[in-house]
């Protein structure tokens, strides 16, 4: 018997009581070992219930005997924790492993210990700004980490851009904060850690700055690894907003520089002018820019240039002042070059857009391809690389999809199905007939079906959205329809106190965007049915998804065949997987977009999720309930 064979077989049976031996898991956890021994990739497509975080979590620590570093990278905070609390002591426990492991976060989350000092001794807050104020006073008096999430338990704190570590804003060895600095304290902890838990922000952070936020490593492993692309595209593309500038002007202020209130009133005027007529020009929400755009910069760049130069040249009383200052400096020529940038379309290779709301107006970029960057940064096969997920493979087998998009030329697969019976656990509902989605009638139908679903299921259902309209309409016509269930909706408040709400609350119902399409874990009773409203396709006028289907199509491939589809199956697969969360779970999931049933691709969505009975009556799903 080999050591997995008998760690998994043996030693995990002997410590967890409940243990099931799952064949799956343990394949996992050979195929772990070996990429990680030939210094190879693999892509583990491990379906619900496998098991999969002590299926490399195993291999893992057993590979890190020879003093190396793992870096284990999630997309939700939710498995962070339940690495740190649960897992890991857990694989450590049964291999008598002295291993340390620690969660490391981004540097904004941590307080800046010389920003808040200074704010205090300056005086540069607003009197609304005071309880909070005070809040944060009383609340770092006790803190041991300066964590942001433990100063907004008792509420958000709107001053944090002022007090927080900021991307750009430390000054490293010149502060005299240093020796008690929050952030450093926690990145000392990191640096001695064998186990890096990390989210895949900080981890694309880390390489974008060239690694100086996170220790040396010698492995990595990406759970939750369909999310990859969306985040590394966002930390290879760039964004400024009208609140970088007026934040940094406003810090810069408290700085008592003589002669520069002119420089700073004319800043402040000449970028009001700047994204005013931003916000003028491009009205809709979202705006793609194709051509260089046409709007005067020289005022609030020759303020920009002289602002730049009086922070350089004014005389610091201290190494510490000089630092700061010469760092302000640079976030102010930051700002003019990520704007000249922008407004010039600088890269070919990317794409530009325009958001703009009441309040913010933002300047964005993002590279369209992403895997040439990755495959010469992450996947080169200087180190071992796992990549894992429930939700990876466009069709079962087919990895074709994630290799492409994230520039993955080598290496191996592994694909295990999830050991539950979704057969005679689970049914799919997909009515007989109903209009197409963009059919005026379709709030209706979704209204009236889910109506007759909730009631079967007495709630219990989440009901999932791909447009948050849509999902306020028919939040609407449900308070009239279901005036007895505790109906919770996106937005209201926290996606944690929504969640705690659901799970506890009696006949609850809740409807859910973007977030609650993956990442939710409500295992047991409290919910036994999952409603989509339509095929999560991604809207093909957003920016990034138009730019990107417009070079498949110069590259005469089809657009829709090779990427909407397979990106709307790995969405439509995820949503899917929040009904069976353990062995006993049970319920229905329902699919009311009935492209899925009339249009020739609705076969590819069907293939992808695990095989329930299925139902296209209302009756049919009343049987399935009362069996
Ligand atoms: S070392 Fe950096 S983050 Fe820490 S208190 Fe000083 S300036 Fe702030």
């Amino acid at each position: 018997m080999s050591d997995l064979d008998y760690i998994f077989n043996t030693l995990l049976a002997n410590t967890i009581k409940q243990y099931e031996r799952r064949e799956e898991q343990l394949q996992m956890a050979y195929k772990v070992k070996e990429v990680l021994d030939k210094n190879d990739i693999l892509i583990a497509e491990a379906g619900t219930g496998i098991g999969k975080s002590l299926a490399y979590l195993i291999p893992a620590i057993l590979w890190l005997k020879e003093d190396r570093r793992i870096i284990i990278s999630t997309y939700t905070k939710t498995l962070q924790n339940q690495l740190l609390s649960s897992d890991i002591p857990l694989a450590k426990s049964v291999l008598g492993s002295p291993v340390v492991a620690n969660v490391a976060f981004g540097g904004e989350n941590y307080l800046c210990r010389r920003r808040f000092k200074n704010l205090l001794s300056e005086g540069a807050f607003l009197p609304f700004q005071m309880d909070e104020l005070e809040r944060i006073i009383l609340w770092q008096k006790t803190t041991r980490t300066g964590l942001r999430s433990e100063a907004e338990e008792e509420g958000k704190i709107s001053i944090w851009n002022d007090i927080g570590r900021g991307r750009n804003t430390c000054i490293g060895k010149l502060c005299k904060e240093r020796p008690n600095c929050y952030y450093e304290y926690a990145r000392r902890k990191t640096y001695s850690s064998q186990i890096i838990i990390t989210n895949h922000h900080l981890f694309f952070a880390n390489l974008s700055c060239g690694g100086k936020v996170l220790p040396k490593y010698d492995a990595v492993i990406f759970d939750e690894a369909h999310n990859l692309e969306d985040v590394a595209t966002s930390y290879f593309g760039e964004s400024v907003t009208n609140y970088t500038l007026t934040y940094l002007l406003r810090e810069i202020k408290t700085k008592n520089i003589s002669k520069i209130k002119p420089v700073l009133e004319a800043t402040h005027d000449a970028g009001e002018d700047f994204f005013n007529s931003i916000k003028r020009k491009f009205i809709s929400p979202s705006t793609r820019i194709k051509q260089p755009v046409d709007i005067k910069t020289d005022d609030l760049f020759q303020n920009l240039d002289t602002l730049a130069k009086i922070l350089s040249n004014t005389e610091a009383g201290s190494e510490e002042e000089k630092a700061d200052l010469s760092n302000l400096a640079d976030r102010v020529k930051a700002v003019k070059t990520t704007i000249k940038r922008f407004i010039s379309l600088k890269d070919p290779h990317s794409v530009y857009w325009i958001e703009t709301n009441k309040n913010w107006i933002v300047l964005q970029s993002a590279p369209i391809d992403i895997s040439d960057s990755l495959a010469s940064t992450v996947f080169n096969g200087d180190i071992p690389v796992v990549l894992c997920s429930a939700t990876i493979t466009t069709h079962p087998n087919d990895f074709r999809f994630i290799k492409e998009k994230l520039g993955i030329s080598s290496g191996t697969t592994i694909y295990l199905s999830s050991p539950f019976d979704y057969m005679n656990n689970s049914i799919l509902y997909i009515p007989q007939d109903g209009p197409d989605p963009r059919n005026d009638r379709y709030p209706e139908f979704i209204t009236n079906e889910t109506e007759k679903l909730v009631k079967i299921t007495e709630g219990r259902t989440f009901l999932l959205f791909t447009s948050y309209k849509l999902m306020d309409e028919v939040y609407t016509n449900l308070l009239y329809r279901l005036p007895d269930y505790n109906l919770l909706k996106q937005g209201e408040t926290s996606r944690d106190i929504l969640l705690e709400r659901f799970r506890y609350g009696k006949r609850a119902v809740l409807l859910g965007a973007s977030t609650f399409w993956q990442g939710v874990d409500v295992p047991g009773d409290s919910l036994i049915s999952v409603i989509i409203t339509r095929l999560p396709f991604d809207v093909p006028t957003d920016p990034l998804e138009e730019a990107r289907i417009e070079s498949l199509k110069k590259e005469e491939r089809n657009a829709f065949l090779s990427y909407q589809l397979p990106k709307a199956i790995l969405t439509l697969k995820q949503g899917f997987g929040r009904l069976i969360r353990k062995k006993t779970d049970y319920g229905m999931v329902a699919i009311l977009d009935t492209r899925i049933r009339k249009k020739y691709y609705g076969k590819f969505f069907l293939s992808s999720i695990p095989q329930s009975k299925t139902a296209s009556s209302i009756d049919e799903v009343k049987d399935f309930f009362i069996c």
